[in-house]
């Protein structure tokens, strides 16, 4: 039986549970007893894609000088 994760929106516990797939979307009550929870997803793909940060060549200038930032 596949476990499944939750989160009580009451006290913000998460917690998990052993129930069939077909009862994963049912309302499941947080350890306290609350009903109002959210089934997170259990199994998160993440792609370790590299963060390319784009290095900007520009010189930024041109304002001053060309007198409209001057007097
Ligand atoms: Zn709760």
């Amino acid at each position: 039986m596949p476990r499944y994760e939750y989160r009580c929106r009451t006290c913000a516990q998460t917690f998990e549970l052993s129930r069939p797939m077909a009862e994963s979307g049912d309302p499941a009550p947080c350890p306290s007893g609350h009903e109002d929870s959210v089934k997170l997803l259990s199994t998160v793909a993440l792609a370790g894609a590299p963060v390319s940060v784009s290095g900007g060549g520009e010189g930024g200038g041109g304002c001053c000088g060309g007198g409209c930032c001057g007097g």
